[in-house]
C-alpha cells in the first residue's frame, strides 16, 4: 500500500488549547485524508522527548498560568523548532503560543514569560482584555474570520510582517491595525474560533507546504466547502 503520511505535532495540548483550538487539529486530519494523505498526530507535552520527522506544527492558546507551565520546556525545544521553521516546515501558532514564539510576554503583574524569538514580536499585557469576533484581510488568504480573547498587546519588530490587517476587531494591539505575524511558513495569530474550519484555505496552505516539503509535489482534491462557506458568512456578519 502506497501510504503517504503527514505527521502533525501538536504542542502542549494539555496546557495550551482553548476556545476551540482543538478544531484545528481535526480539520487538518480530515482535509489531509480528503487530499489522499494519512495524518499522524503526535501530542507533545512538557517532558516528552522531541520527535523526529515532523511535517507540520500546531499550537494553541492558554491562560497566562498555562504559559508559565510550558515556558521552561518550550525554551528547551527552541532549537528544534527554529530548525523546522527555517527549513520551511509549516506551523500555526495561536494566541498564547503565538506570543511565546516571540521574544517575551510581559504579564499584568510584571513577570516576564520568555519566548523562543522565532518571530520578531514582543507582547505586553494591556489594561483591558481584547475580546470578540474578528475579521482580518490578507492579500494571500482574503478575508480571515475568527474570535480573539487576549490581554496581551503584541508589537511587531522591523524584521517581520503581519499575518493580516484588521477589518473588525483589535488584532495584535488594538492600535496599529496589524494582526498576527508571518515568518517563512510560520503563521502566528490571535484568531481562535477555531480558525481552520472557517478558513479552509489556510488549512490547505499548511497542508500544501507540508506535502511539497516531504513529497516534492501536491495535487489537491477539490473539496466541497459549502458548509465552511456558510459558517464564514455567518461569522462575517456577527457583531463584534
Ligand atoms: N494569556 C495570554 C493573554 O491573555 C494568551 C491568551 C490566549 O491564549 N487566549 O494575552
Amino acid at each position: 500500500m502506497n501510504e503517504k503520511r503527514i505527521t502533525i505535532l501538536q504542542l502542549y495540548p494539555k496546557d495550551m488549547n482553548i476556545y476551540g483550538d482543538w478544531g484545528n487539529v481535526l480539520v487538518l486530519k480530515r482535509r489531509l485524508e480528503w487530499h489522499g494523505y494519512t495524518p499522524v498526530l503526535i501530542e507533545y507535552n512538557p517532558g516528552d522527548s522531541f520527535p523526529s520527522d515532523i511535517d507540520l506544527v500546531l499550537g494553541g492558546g492558554g491562560q497566562d498560568s498555562g504559559q508559565d507551565t510550558v515556558q521552561k520546556d518550550l525554551l528547551s525545544i527552541s532549537a528544534n523548532l527554529h530548525d523546522l521553521a527555517d527549513s520551511g516546515t509549516p506551523m500555526l501558532m495561536i494566541c498564547g503560543l503565538y506570543q511565546m514564539f516571540g521574544k517575551f510576554f510581559k504579564a499584568q503583574d510584571g513577570h516576564i514569560i520568555e519566548g523562543i524569538s522565532l518571530l520578531d514580536i514582543e507582547t505586553h499585557a494591556g489594561p483591558e482584555r481584547l475580546i470578540g469576533n474578528i475579521v482580518t484581510a490578507s492579500s494571500e488568504f482574503g478575508d480571515i474570520v475568527g474570535y480573539e480573547n487576549h490581554s496581551g498587546q503584541t508589537f511587531l519588530g522591523t524584521n517581520i510582517k503581519p499575518f493580516g490587517r484588521v477589518v473588525k476587531g483589535a488584532g495584535n494591539n488594538g492600535q496599529d491595525d496589524t494582526e498576527g505575524a508571518r515568518y517563512k511558513n510560520v503563521i502566528g495569530t490571535y484568531l481562535h474560533g477555531s480558525i481552520l474550519p472557517k478558513n479552509p484555505n489556510i488549512a490547505d496552505f499548511l497542508i500544501e507546504k507540508a506535502v511539497i516539503k516531504k513529497y516534492g509535489e501536491f495535487t489537491p482534491t477539490v473539496i466541497d466547502d459549502r458548509f465552511a462557506e456558510l459558517a464564514r458568512n455567518v461569522a462575517l456578519k456577527r457583531p463584534r
